[in-house]
This record gives structure tokens, sequence and C-alpha cells, in this order.
């Protein structure tokens, strides 16, 4: 019998080796699709009155439309985070489906080698974009229901040299570290927010819970004394598990899901990037919330959406060095 290869049109319907498959039209066609739902808008002048160019002729680059109404030219790639890339479309759909599908994160080498993609900074880059579209605006209405919140430390364990050298138990581990506290809030079996913080102290905490959470909701902390006083905000009130005590589960009270965020984030950071610095730490956070807000959804779908964040941002390779 002989094989006939399956034509998929949507991303969400495809795995990984249908992506593989993908031809540099087919990419494009995709990406429009998703990024026009209803047809290209042309992103001077909002018109949808456009003719597409005709590809054959030599002047004229592949998947160039021209607006009908300001003259002006554009492709898929204008006016998003793609913005003047020289990495194929085909490439960017795949590092999507990639970073999308992979449960601790996908590293730029390992993209660089399974894309072919030439440089190592090439494909840093695309990943940092593609972390950029991932990252969502603070939630409409605030984290709702039961809201578990918890800090915990990441970074770079130091060279084991300075460790013997200047060895303090207590500077290496947890608060009063110089690693960099990262906070979480998670509703259970909902969505989650997690960010890095200056410092972990009452202020930054609470402005924190605030300014995410729905004042309905019921607030779930460790004993950490930083968080005293912040049930008065919620109209269910703060409950508090004692891990002191090696208490981990008490009733319904627990942060085990805020915990297990940790893990995958952890996980992700020390097994697949094994260094993240702490200018580029928000978003690698930011990367790590939206697979764990999208987890529900098949990854090809999760890769959609991801798509959908491409309009109107933009991260320059120099500003994302620094
Ligand atoms: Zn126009």
């Amino acid at each position: 019998m002989k094989y006939i290869p399956p034509k998929f049109t949507r991303l969400a319907d495809m795995a990984a080796i249908d992506v593989g498959r993908l031809t540099e039209d087919e990419a494009r066609g995709i990406l429009e699709a998703i990024r026009w739902p209803k047809g290209p808008v042309c992103p001077h002048c909002g018109s949808i009155k456009i003719t597409r160019l005709n590809p054959k002729s030599e002047k004229v680059r592949d998947g160039v439309i021209q607006c009908n109404d300001c003259r002006g030219q554009f492709t898929v790639m204008v006016g998003t985070i793609m913005h003047r890339s020289h990495i194929t479309l085909r490439q960017w759909v795949q590092a999507f489906y990639a970073m999308c599908s992979s449960k601790k994160g996908v590293s730029a080498l390992q993209l660089q080698r399974n894309l072919g993609i030439h440089t190592y900074k090439a494909a840093w880059h695309l990943c940092h974009r593609i972390r950029l579209a991932m990252s969502e605006g603070p939630l409409a209405d605030g984290l709702k229901g039961t809201v578990e919140v918890d800090e915990t430390f990441v970074g770079g364990r130091p060279r084991q040299s300075v460790i013997n050298k200047y060895y303090d138990p207590k500077q290496f581990c947890g608060h009063g570290s110089t690693k960099i506290p990262v906070m979480v809030l998670v509703e259970r079996n909902g969505n989650a927010v997690s960010k890095p913080i200056e410092r972990v102290d009452s202020f930054n905490l609470k402005s924190a819970i605030i300014e995410n959470v729905n004042e309905n909701s019921t607030i779930m902390t460790d004993e950490w004394q930083a968080y005293k006083g912040i049930g008065k905000n919620f109209k269910g009130g703060h409950k508090v598990i004692k891990h002191k005590d090696k208490i981990y589960v008490k009733g319904d009270i627990t942060t085990n899901t805020a915990e297990s965020y940790f893990a995958l984030l952890k996980r992700g950071v020390h097994g697949i990037f094994h260094h993240v610095s702490k200018r580029h730490l928000n978003r690698y956070c930011q990367e790590f919330q939206f697979r764990w807000n999208h987890r529900k959804l098949n990854d090809g779908t999760r890769a959609e959406h991801a798509i959908q964040g491409i309009e109107g941002k933009r991260l320059t390779y120099k500003k994302a060095v620094c």
C-alpha cells in the first residue's frame, strides 16, 4: 500500500513529526491563519483591502502583501516579534511547537541543533522572542478562589571552589542567599502568576498578592512572617500551613500546588538551561507560567495560543542581552 502523507492545515491537529515536514509556504499559511483568522489586515493602516503580490517575479519576496489603501507592503512578520528576522518561517513554527510541547522547556543549544540554525546567538535570540510572545498581561479579574502563594530561590550553584573557600550554608540556600527570589501565586486547579522579586520582604510579597489576586479569594501560604496580616485584604482570609513543624497538608490548607509549580521551574532552570541570569529570569518565568496556564490543551493548540501573542511585540537582540 502506498503511503499518503496526512494533510493538515491547522497546527492544533499536528504532532511534532508533521510540524517537522512543513514547507516554508505551509508555515506561512499557518502563521497567517493564526494572526489574521479573517484574512490579512494591513499593519500600517488597519485596512483589510489587500492584494497578494506575485512571488514569481524576482524582485518580490515570498509572502508579500500590498495594502490597497495606504499602498504599504507587508508580510506576516511585520509588526510582530518576527520582524526583520532571518530565520525561516518553518523554523519559527517548529521552535514555537518545541517550546510549547516540552514540559521543562528546550535549551537554545538544542533548538540550534534540531532546527539547523547557524549560530547559537540566533537560536538564543529566537528563544527569548518566543518567551516574549508567551508573556501574558495581568488577568482582568485577578486570580480567584483558593490561591496558594509561595516563594523560592532560583539560580546556579556557586562553583565548588567558591563553596570550599567561603562555605557558609546560610549564604547558599533559602532566605538570605545570593540566589534570586521567585514568587508564585497559583489558583487551585487554575492559573498561575510567577515572577522574580527584588527581596522576599513583606512589602514585595504583599503588593504582588494584592495586585494579582481577586479580593474575594482565600490566600494560603507557609508561616513565613512576611505574609502576616495579608488576610485582612481578602474576603476568604489567610490560611497558614506550618512547614516548620513538618506539616504540609492540614485539611484543605496546603501550598502543594505552588510547590509543584516550583518543581517544574527548578527542573527547567537547573536541568535544561543550567544557568539563568537575573536579568533573563523574568522571561523564563513567563515561559513556565504560559505552559502551566495552557497545560490542559494539546501541544499544537498550545503552540497556536503562543503564536497569537506575537502581535505588536518586539525584542531586538541588543535589547534582549541587556
Ligand atoms: Zn495600509
